[in-house]
């Protein structure tokens, strides 16, 4: 019997067809959504900016504590190498220390990965960084690990995962108004929320602000911030292959990438 029906993701209005009134639902269904969406508008006081994200502190600090242990699983443990891993710490604390950074409430800690074939960097909300052995490999002097960590760092301070958050929950709630996905919208719950972030990219704008950040963080703590345009070219090399960094994933070309961070030199130089 099933087998002869067609049926819409969860079957909610398989039987009814699109009638006026399943219409007048959707689009009030969208007004909540729409409504919900603009009233996580935030305040974000290390930054400046007003951004939409509704969890808080807190909780990006305890979901990136429980996704640590994937992400670490996923990269291949924890770096054997205590002297390597020493300096990713160093260099992470410096970066945090002298900065704005150390005046929020996330808990930074910075980890080297043993994953020699993945050339890639990344940060859980809340304040856990991580970098694989293989990105390690191919830096030649701390200030480049400082443009990475940096960079990093950035992200936690942006939001960036809360951010992504709320907009998955806006298009899925706008999936729900269109009758596609009803009933996902409700289903926020936080181990779901933590499997997503593992597949989660971060977006173009994002990225530039992170590359902007990192600057600005390594300049106070007294890295030279050219250095971030040398792990551009490491990246853009590294991606050549098969590996896929973060850095060059959510596609903002190089080159404008680079004149980017150049004006942001320029930009916090004179401050
Ligand atoms: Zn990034």
């Amino acid at each position: 019997m099933n087998k002869l029906r067609p049926q819409n993701a969860l079957g909610i209005l398989g039987n009814r067809g699109r009638t006026g009134g399943t219409l007048i639902i959707g689009l009030v269904i969208a007004a909540i959504t729409l409504f919900r969406y603009c009233s996580t508008s935030t305040y974000n006081e290390y930054l400046g900016i007003r951004q939409n994200v509704s969890i808080s502190p807190e909780e990006e600090i305890a979901i990136g504590l429980q996704s640590k242990p994937m992400m670490v699983q996923e990269f291949g443990g924890y770096d054997s190498d205590q002297r390597a891993q020493q300096l990713v710490k160093e260099v992470g604390q410096r970066l945090v220390q002298n900065s704005v950074a150390s005046k929020t409430p996330y808990q930074y800690e910075f980890h080297l990965l043993a994953d020699r074939n993945t050339v890639n960097a990344f940060a859980l909300p809340g304040g856990q960084v991580f970098i694989t052995r293989a990105l390690f490999d191919r830096l030649t002097d701390a200030d480049q690990l400082a443009g990475v960590l940096g960079h990093e760092i950035g992200h936690v301070i942006g939001r960036h995962s809360g951010e992504r958050m709320e907009k998955d929950q806006l298009l899925k709630g706008l999936a729900g108004a269109a009758g596609v996905a009803m009933g996902d919208a409700q289903s926020a719950q936080m181990a779901q929320q933590v499997a997503a972030l593992i597949g989660l990219k971060y977006g173009r704008e994002q990225e530039l602000q992170s590359d902007d950040l990192g600057v600005r963080f390594m300049i106070d703590a007294g890295f030279k911030p050219e250095k971030l345009i040398d792990v551009m070219e490491i990246l853009k090399m590294a991606s050549g292959g098969q590996s896929r960094p973060e850095f060059t994933s959510s596609h903002p070309d190089p080159e404008n990438r680079k004149e980017m961070i150049e004006a942001a030199i320029k930009k916090y130089r004179k401050e």
